[in-house]
């Protein structure tokens, strides 16, 4: 079976990319131009049951409202804004209408939050498993979409929010552990625990933080942490044709990450923290004079950024670890087709 970009590869060499068509296939999103004073960002993201989400891990109003949160997130890694959206819909037969109507009500709660409208779909029966197909529909300023092909060397690399609570999350699903459990016994671990599932779950894009910098103009290149930030930060590095220094002392591990996953999983917090995936933070890079710029639009969106590293001429990712450089080979998620 052919892997995600394997398949990618060969429809970008194969579709044709007009001249009106500003980021063709291969980023977050593409981006057309049209007439007037903006640029169209269009992207659409599936979901499978069974693959991306298990009915009996979430209410079905979270996975709407994840389905649709996960395209958005897309949009403003592109530095844009989205406005509207089409909600596809293939059901098994089992699927009562209550679950659907809770299903939109996810769906409608993303979309009101984010100032999108829903303008349309379809629906189909499926034979045994749910797909969520949706498309995002937005703008920016012309000529303005941030791309993964913008890193200059010399770039800091910052992200927004913290790392590797979704993956722990989703460990923590797989052990059994659900949102609605009561963990009154062990407050603390139970707050951890709840805080990861709340972010594998019901993921917050960061809309208004990838917009206000897309219309700021302070980024080079940007994507959202959807495989990991290992993988995601190596697109931007292929597409850019450069490589990259991260510090591992100034990764943003999530504090829920920090209080669990040795003891209680037995795993390195700094592994989760590179290759977890569904995080839907930012991850992009900007030249260092934009530094103080960032720091305010952090402080004005009310979202934390951290400078994790910086790009250098070269190929590949590599991490300072106590003063010594290792290589770090992608392996966030990739999905088997
Ligand atoms: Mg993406």
């Amino acid at each position: 079976m052919p892997t995600e970009s394997e398949i990618i590869s060969r429809i970008r060499k194969r579709a044709a990319a007009p001249r009106d068509a500003r980021v063709p296939i291969g980023d977050d999103a593409a981006v057309m131009e049209f007439a007037g004073a903006d640029d169209l960002i269009a992207c659409c993201d599936l979901m499978v049951e069974g693959v991306h989400f298990q009915t009996h891990w979430a209410t079905p109003r979270l996975i709407g409202r994840k389905a649709l949160a996960v395209t958005l997130s897309d949009v403003a890694a592109m530095g844009g804004s989205p406005r509207f959206a089409m909600i596809s819909l293939a059901l098994p037969a089992a699927k009562s209408s209550e679950f659907v109507n809770e299903l939109f009500d996810g769906i409608f709660e993303m979309a009101d939050a984010a100032g999108v409208f829903i303008i349309g779909g379809d629906t189909s029966s499926s034979p045994d498993s749910l797909f969520i197909d949706t498309i995002a529909l937005g703008r920016c300023a012309k000529g303005r979409a941030i791309t993964r092909a913008g890193a200059l060397p010399g770039d800091r690399i910052f992200v927004t929010g913290s790392l590797g609570a979704s993956r722990l999350g989703l460990m923590l699903l797989g052990q059994g552990f659900r949102l609605e459990d009561d963990s009154q016994n062990d407050k603390e671990a139970g707050r951890a625990r709840r805080l990861a599932l709340l972010k594998h779950l019901a993921p917050a894009p960061r809309l208004e933080f990838g917009r206000t910098i897309g219309e700021a103009g302070l980024a080079n290149s940007m994507i959202d942490i959807s495989d990991g930030l290992s993988t995601d930060l190596s697109h931007i590095l292929e597409e850019s044709r450069s490589g990259a220094i991260i510090h591992a002392a100034a990764l943003p591990i999530d504090d829920s990450v920090i209080a669990l996953a040795p003891d209680e999983l037995k795993t390195d917090p700094l592994d989760l923290a590179l290759h977890g995936g569904e995080e839907y933070e930012l991850l992009f890079t900007a030249p260092p004079e934009n530094r103080d710029r960032i720091i305010e639009l952090s402080a004005a969106t009310g979202l934390p950024v951290t400078e994790i590293g910086e790009i250098i001429i070269g190929e590949g990712l590599r991490i300072e670890r106590n003063g010594a450089l290792e290589p770090v080979k992608p392996r966030g998620y990739e999905h088997l087709i």
